[in-house]
């Protein structure tokens, strides 16, 4: 069984976030550490090209938009394909992805207005990951995730 993880590098600590910063779980790298996964760190919009800092983007029916208007869909495109890719060569086939980004929400994502307003959704990266039959889980779903980490190394715990 691959112990092989994608995981959003922001959640590790890795300053890859629109803003510059990061989005350190303490309690998910605890966890990770606990059933001793190998991490694949990712991050989709800086493998798809984009900046450190860039402007802060939002779904937008097919698109995804810049705050200043400008599409940035087919960069979210490129970095998607390639997490894919690196899940594939990786043989992950679990992935633990920061909640409510336009890449990488699972379960919630910005409404496309810019006032902070969240809607049930999944970033462009987790429906590419979804489809291809990799299971996402969030910062925020850590209980699912620990049951789901057991059932997959439940003999290996620490
Ligand atoms: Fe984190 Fe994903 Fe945004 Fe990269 S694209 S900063 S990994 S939430």
């Amino acid at each position: 069984v691959s112990k092989n993880i994608l995981v959003s590098a922001c959640l590790l600590g890795e300053n890859v976030k629109y803003s510059g910063g990061n989005n350190f779980s303490s309690k998910l790298t605890a966890l990770l550490r606990r059933y001793d996964v190998n991490i694949i760190p990712i991050c989709p919009e800086v493998l798809g090209g984009l900046p450190i800092p860039r402007l802060p983007a939002e779904i937008i029916a097919a698109d995804i938009i810049d705050c200043n208007g400008q599409s940035v869909l087919a960069e979210f495109q490129r970095g998607a394909d390639a997490v894919l890719q690196r899940a594939k060569q990786t043989h992950c086939r679990i992935a633990v992805l920061k909640e409510n980004s336009p890449s990488c929400g699972s379960r919630f994502i910005y409404d496309g207005t810019f006032s902070g307003t969240l809607i049930e959704g999944e970033g462009l990266t987790t429906q590419l990951l979804r489809r291809h039959h990799i299971e996402v889980f969030s910062e925020l779903n850590l209980a699912e995730l620990e049951n789901r980490l057991k059932k997959e190394y439940q003999d290996e715990e620490k």
